[in-house]
């Protein structure tokens, strides 16, 4: 099995600082790349703020984190980003282009030995591993949101993906502490295959006026014992990315039953994108009073 020991990761922000901390925290040399140098320091900056919450917490100690802190390194160099590194985690901005490109330079830069994974939500892992020269050491680690607090990563086979290599991501995300379930390339993955229908469903029931925005997140909140409802969920998401995800089901299977609800459209062609947008189902305006129903 391949030995994983310097980890380079590809993007610097929410995704991208969650998978450094962990990945320093479990005693990896981390690297982190990003294009733009205010994004690094703004993720060095949230690691050790969330750091310091675990330890307040006392989930780790004031020496571990020191200890994270110092096998943590960033820069906007590529070639000195992934030079050294066994693994390449690819956590940059959800876009097949960019992706691509980025796929096409590691594999001109990395170790002919080095793995390259992607935390993508939507795109497919063959499509990334097809414009590399080693499609077998391409594999999708989809870590979720926040990553030091969620134990789930969805490890995704490629058409052409070696099973060592799977062996290899499998048994890292254990070493980060995290619980690995292996799933195959198909549109979605399992998570979000499941998961958009869902929030697309509870859009839908709100669309046809069936019940409230407080309503169908209470019903499965007591009903089905889901922490959050499908509404505020889709807010945290973003509504633009459970669009985007929504087409890729819907284009990926050419089954009308993943086309998005027409509310979930208008609403983010009017920029209500949820609470990065401070409005969608709820309002998240200082001073408002929420939920606030969302336009039929
Ligand atoms: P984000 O917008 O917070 O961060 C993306 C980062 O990528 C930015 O810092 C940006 O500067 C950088 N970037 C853009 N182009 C780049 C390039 N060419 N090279 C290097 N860095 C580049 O995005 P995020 O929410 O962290 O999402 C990252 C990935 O993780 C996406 O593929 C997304 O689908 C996936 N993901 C996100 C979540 C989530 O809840 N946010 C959950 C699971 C998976």
């Amino acid at each position: 099995m391949n030995k994983i020991k310097h980890i380079t990761i590809i993007g610097s922000g929410t995704m991208g600082n969650g998978i450094a901390h962990v990945a320093a925290l479990a005693g990896y040399t981390v690297y982190m790349f990003d294009i733009a140098p205010d994004a690094l320091q703004k993720a060095t900056a949230t690691i050790e703020k969330n750091m310091n919450r675990q330890i307040s917490k006392s989930l780790i100690t004031e020496e571990q984190k020191q200890q994270a802190m110092e096998r943590l390194a960033t820069g906007t160099d590529l070639r000195i980003a992934v030079g050294e590194a066994d693994l390449v985690i690819e956590a940059a901005t959800e876009n097949k282009q960019i992706k691509t490109d980025i796929f096409r330079q590691l594999d001109t830069l990395c170790k002919p030995e080095t793995i390259l994974a992607t935390n993508t939500s939507s795109i497919s892992i063959t499509s990334l591993a097809a414009v590399t020269q080693r499609p077998s050491q391409v594999i999708g680690m989809h870590f979720m949101n926040p990553v030091p607090v969620m134990q789930l990563v969805e490890v995704i086979e490629g058409y052409a993906t070696d099973k060592e290599v799977t062996q290899t991501i499998t048994h890292m995300a254990e070493q980060m502490g995290k619980i690995p379930l292996v799933v195959q390339d198909y549109p979605g993955f399992i998570a979000n295959r499941i998961l958009m229908p869902m929030i697309n469903e509870a859009i839908y029931a709100l669309y046809e006026g069936v019940s409230g925005v407080a309503e169908i997140d209470q019903i499965m909140q007591l009903g089905m014992a889901h922490p959050m409802g499908p509404l505020r969920l889709a807010d945290f998401i973003g509504l633009d990315v459970c669009l985007a995800i929504l087409k890729v089901l819907q284009d990926g299977f050419g089954n009308p039953k993943y086309a998005p609800c027409p509310l979930l459209i208008n609403m983010v062609t009017a920029g209500n994108l949820g609470i990065k947008s401070s409005v969608g189902f709820y309002d998240y305006r200082e001073n408002a009073r929420e939920p606030t129903v969302a336009k039929r």
